[in-house]
C-alpha cells in the first residue's frame, strides 16, 4: 500500500487552519475514508474536514508545495475507485461544506456547498416549489459535489438530462492556493471558455469544488407512474421507441432484465408471473391533464406491443414501493447468491440498445452470468457480471468478459461509462474509446490546473 509521510509540523499547520478536531489521523478514522461503494479501498495518511473554501485553498497550496497527493471526497458512493487515495496522501472530505446558501424561485437557481446531500437538496427546494431533476439512485447518501465531479445521471435523464445540464457555475480551489469562479450565476453567459463544464465530470483531478450554483426548474404539478412486464428484453426496449413515436418524452423509462426482475420481484406491489423476462418503469410529469394524457398514451403503446401486463400505478404507496425496489437494486443483486459482482455502466445510442442487450445475453454463462438494468430512455445499461464461488481463473474471466462488453459498446457507437466515470476501474479500457492524442490533450489540460500532479493522482489516465 502506498503511503506518504506527513510530518508533525505539517499536521500542526493543518490543525491551525481547521481546528484540531477536523484533522483526523487515528487508524479508526482513516479506515472510514478508505473505501468507495465499488469495493475499492486504499487508506489515506490524513483526512481533513474543512468548512470553508478558503481553508481548502490553503490546504491545497501546502500540499502542492510538499508534493502531497490530495483526493477530494463526497460521500464515497462512487463505484469506480475515484475517491480512494491510491497513491496515499490526504483525503479532503466535503461533509462539513453542506450549506444551501441561496435558493431562488425568481432566478430558478440555488447555491450550495459540495457536501450537501442530493436528496436533502431536493427535499428542501421542493417545499419552495422548485425542482432539481438529476436523481442518481444513491441520492439519499451522495453529495452534490460528488455528482458534479462525476457528472452523475439518474432515471430522469431521458427528459431532463444529467448533472452537467444543471451546473451554472462552480468555484474551484486550485493547488496554487487560488479560488476560481467558473461559469456565471445567470441563465446565459458566453464569456471565455466554458470551464465549469470542463470541471463537471473531471473526477477530482483538476481541483476541489468548493461551491456550486445549480439551475432549477419549477416543480411539475403531477407525476404519473406506469409499469409493464414483457416476455423478452427486446420487447421492452422496442416499446421505448414507441413512446417517442407517440410524441411522448417520459421523464423516466427504466428497464429491468430477467435476472434484475428476479432480484426484486418480491418487493414489487404487483404479481410477476413466470413468463415475465423484462420490466419497464415509466414516469410522466407535467400538469394534471398532460401527465394523465401522456400516461394513457404510454399504456396504449405498451399494450400495442408484446407486453404481458401494462398499467398505471394509481396508489402512491405502490409507486414508492416500486422506486424503493428499483433504487435498492444493487443490494438486491448481492442477495442472489453470487460470490462476486463487477458493475459497469456502458451507454449506447438508443437504436443500438436491443443489439447491445442481445450481445449481453449471448455471452452470459453459468460461470459468468450477466444481469442488466438501467435507463432505457438514454441507452444507459448497468451491466453486472456475476461470478459464482470458486469460479476458475476469475480475474482473467472478468477481464475478458468486461473487455468484450466495453468493446461492443464502443463498436456500436457508444461509450464505456454513461454516468459513473473512469476512476481506476476503467482506466485500461479508455483507449478503446479515446485516441492517444485526445488522452494526451487531457493530460496537458490537467497539467495547467495542477502542474505538480497532486490532484487525485492515478485516476482516469494510465
Ligand atoms: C446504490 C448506488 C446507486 C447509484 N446510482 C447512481 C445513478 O443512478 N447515477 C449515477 O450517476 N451514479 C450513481 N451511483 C454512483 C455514485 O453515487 C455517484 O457517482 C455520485 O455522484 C458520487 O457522489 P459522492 O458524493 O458519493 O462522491 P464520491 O464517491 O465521494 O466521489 C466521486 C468522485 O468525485 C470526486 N469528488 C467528490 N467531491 C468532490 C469535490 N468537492 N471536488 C472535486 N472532486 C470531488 C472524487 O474525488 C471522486 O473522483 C450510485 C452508487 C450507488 C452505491
Amino acid at each position: 500500500m502506498t503511503s506518504v509521510n506527513i510530518s508533525r509540523g505539517l499536521k500542526a499547520r493543518f490543525r491551525k487552519i481547521l481546528g484540531k478536531e477536523w484533522v483526523l489521523d487515528s487508524p479508526a478514522d482513516l479506515i472510514c475514508y478508505s473505501q468507495d461503494a465499488g469495493g475499492y479501498s486504499a487508506v489515506p495518511d490524513l483526512v481533513l474536514l474543512p468548512e470553508r473554501a478558503e481553508q481548502v485553498a490553503k490546504i491545497l497550496d501546502i500540499c502542492a508545495q510538499d508534493g502531497i497527493p490530495v483526493v477530494p471526497r463526497g460521500a464515497g458512493t462512487g463505484t469506480v475507485g475515484g475517491s480512494i487515495p491510491v497513491q496515499g496522501g490526504v483525503v479532503i472530505a466535503a461533509v462539513r461544506m453542506n450549506r444551501i446558501s441561496m435558493t431562488s424561485l425568481v432566478d430558478l437557481s440555488c447555491r450550495v456547498g459540495p457536501g450537501v446531500i442530493t436528496g436533502d437538496l431536493q427535499n428542501r427546494i421542493s417545499s419552495e416549489g422548485l425542482f432539481y431533476p438529476p436523481d442518481p439512485a444513491s441520492l439519499a447518501f451522495c453529495t452534490i459535489g460528488g455528482n458534479v465531479a462525476t457528472c452523475a445521471g439518474g432515471a430522469r435523464a431521458v427528459k431532463y438530462g444529467v448533472t452537467r445540464d444543471y451546473v451554472r457555475a462552480v468555484q474551484l480551489a486550485l493547488p496554487d492556493g487560488s479560488l476560481l469562479n467558473l461559469g456565471a450565476q445567470t441563465a446565459k453567459s458566453v464569456v471565455g471558455f466554458d470551464l465549469a463544464r470542463l470541471v463537471t465530470g473531471s473526477e477530482g483531478c483538476l481541483g476541489f469544488i468548493t461551491s456550486i450554483t445549480l439551475r432549477l426548474l419549477p416543480m411539475p404539478l403531477k407525476v404519473v407512474t406506469c409499469v409493464a412486464l414483457y416476455p423478452t428484453g427486446a420487447d421492452a426496449l422496442d416499446c421505448v421507441t414507441g413512446f417517442f413515436q407517440a410524441s411522448v418524452v417520459p421523464r423516466c423509462a427504466e428497464f429491468l432484465d430477467r435476472l434484475s426482475l428476479q432480484a426484486i420481484r418480491h418487493l414489487l406491489p404487483f404479481p410477476v408471473d413466470g413468463d415475465a423476462a423484462a420490466m419497464l418503469l415509466v414516469e410522466l410529469d407535467g400538469s394534471e391533464e398532460s401527465a394523465a394524457f401522456e400516461a394513457n398514451q404510454v399504456v396504449d403503446v405498451m399494450k400495442a406491443g408484446r407486453c404481458l401486463m401494462a398499467r398505471i400505478l394509481e396508489d402512491q404507496r405502490a409507486v414508492e414501493q416500486v422506486w424503493q425496489a428499483r433504487r435498492g437494486m444493487s443490494p438486491a443483486i448481492k442477495r442472489l447468491g453470487f460470490s462476486k459482482k463487477v458493475s459497469e455502466d456502458i451507454c449506447v445510442p438508443r437504436h443500438a440498445l436491443v443489439e447491445m442487450l442481445q450481445f449481453l445475453e449471448s455471452i452470459s454463462t453459468d460461470d459468468a452470468t450477466i444481469l442488466a438494468f438501467g435507463h432505457a430512455g438514454d441507452g444507459n445499461l448497468h451491466v453486472n457480471l456475476l461470478l459464482r464461488e470458486g469460479a476458475a481463473g476469475d480475474q482473467e474471466l472478468i477481464r475478458a468478459v468486461i473487455g468484450s462488453i466495453m468493446s461492443k459498446a464502443v463498436e456500436l457507437g457508444g461509450t464505456i461509462s454513461g454516468e459513473h466515470g473512469i476512476g481506476i476501474s476503467k482506466m485500461e479500457y479508455l483507449s478503446l474509446e479515446q485516441t492517444a492524442g485526445l488522452v494526451d490533450l487531457q493530460k496537458r489540460l490537467k497539467g495547467l490546473f495542477d502542474p505538480r500532479g497532486i490532484m487525485n493522482p492515478g485516476k482516469i489516465f494510465l
